[in-house]
């Protein structure tokens, strides 16, 4: 018998999630009613482990915490492409939907990556078609992208469970879970309005960034009597401030950089100079070269204008994420199979100044990422809403499915 062509295997699949239509909506609805926390996504990642274990998936496995790997070993041997979604919620507790006990809601969409996680491997299980293709299809839904991890919680995990990143994915990759695999799809939720209507865009890439903590030190004064005799460490704190606002000058616009400031702590003793300052900069762009370039333009700013008055600085680097450029290979082929599922062209949305751990992955992975419509309001607000179920909880399992056919089809 002569096995089915790519575009059969596709019609199959896609047959089969709108025949299945309601049950996608029901699995969709589950997710954004349980919201979870970072490192606390434990309904989540157990829906997600029974789903790939109802479908006899291999691997079905629980990692960094509440994350969940599984494996669809296919016809026969081939390429390892994957799904890659993430867990959690954020802390918004005046949303409508979110958790009463928690104040966790799903206002930055990733239950819709959950869904789809799911629902590719429902899909390409269910349907039939993953027995004409060649290789593995490797699931990944990866916790607490959202950078919210309390202190003591990430504390424990260090402590008993060898945490090394409070990013699910940048633990998941010192753990060795995409060891192998070539490609990655990923989708989020679009915030649609009047400017943008369009179903889907390419996420072409964003900053990755880096958080560095800098202690101003003086020494304390009488303010009025002698004043000389101090160092005052706020001065040093506000010219450290000026030269930061020199540097932002410096910075290409096109390279998308950004210095972001906070000032979070000034000790003075009652009629005393100010002997201590703790200034917060994070610092962000495109690529890691450009970071690296502003990292060293920021200390030596903070370093040379706080020392020139005599303050001491002592500086703490605290990586963050890197930044993503998404994969042009695999996203022609993932905005191609969007394109014929939606009638519409996929444009390309330019690099973002946002940052998400999924750029660690794609430094390893080759990653792409579709971002898809259906919502309203803005990401990470109380008016974050979902205006079309069928875009948001359909959509990202046949885009992915009918793209992993390309990838995996064997002649
Ligand atoms: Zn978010």
């Amino acid at each position: 018998m002569k096995s089915p062509d790519k575009a059969q295997l596709k019609a199959a699949a896609l047959d089969y999630i709108q025949k299945h239509r309601q049950a996608y909506l029901d699995l969709g609805r589950d997710f954004y009613r349980h919201p979870e926390l970072a490192f606390r996504e434990t309904y989540t990642a157990q829906r997600l482990l029974d789903e790939f274990s109802a479908l006899g998936l291999a691997e079905v496995t629980r990692t960094a915490h509440t994350g969940v790997t599984a494996r669809l070993p296919l016809g026969r041997p081939g390429r390892n492409f994957g799904v890659i979604a993430e867990l959690d919620a954020l802390y918004l507790p005046n949303h409508p939907d979110a958790d009463t006990a928690t104040g966790a809601a799903h206002v930055c969409g990733h239950h819709i990556q959950t869904t789809a996680l799911a629902g590719v491997a429902r899909a390409l299980k269910e349907s039939g078609v993953a027995q004409f293709l060649a290789g593995t299809v490797s699931f990944f839904g990866c916790p607490a992208e959202e950078g919210s991890v309390p202190k003591e919680l990430y504390d424990t995990l260090c402590r008993e469970e060898g945490f090394h990143s409070a990013s699910g994915k940048q633990e998941m990759l010192a753990r060795g879970c995409f060891a192998g695999v070539e490609g990655l799809l990923s989708t989020h939720a679009l915030i649609n309005d009047s400017k943008v209507t369009q179903p889907a865009l390419l996420s072409a890439g964003c900053d990755g960034y880096n958080r560095w903590v800098f202690d101003i030190r003086g020494r304390t004064a009488h303010p009025t009597m002698d004043p000389s005799k101090g160092i005052n460490a706020l001065n040093g704190a506000v010219l450290a401030l000026h030269a930061l606002q020199c540097v932002r000058e410096s910075l290409a616009l096109d390279d998308y950089s950004i210095i972001l400031t906070a000032m979070d702590e000034i000790v003075q003793a009652p009629g005393a100079i100010p002997d201590y300052v703790r200034l917060r900069v994070t610092t962000k762009s495109k690529t890691p070269a450009i970071l690296e370039e502003i990292d060293g333009k920021v200390c030596r700013a903070v370093q040379g204008a706080a020392g020139s008055i005599g303050c001491q600085v002592d500086c703490e680097k605290i990586p963050g994420y890197q930044s993503f450029i998404a994969d042009e290979a695999l996203s022609r082929v993932y905005m191609d199979n969007c394109q014929a599922i939606t009638g519409t062209a996929v444009p390309v949305r330019p690099h973002g100044y946002y940052s998400n751990d999924l750029g660690d992955v794609s430094k390893q992975v080759p990653t792409s990422q579709i971002v898809v419509g259906g919502f309203s309001g803005a990401l990470h607000s109380e008016r974050f809403r979902i205006e079309d179920e069928e875009m948001a909880y359909l959509l990202p399992s046949k885009m992915m499915t009918c793209t992993l056919i390309d990838l995996l089809y064997a002649e």
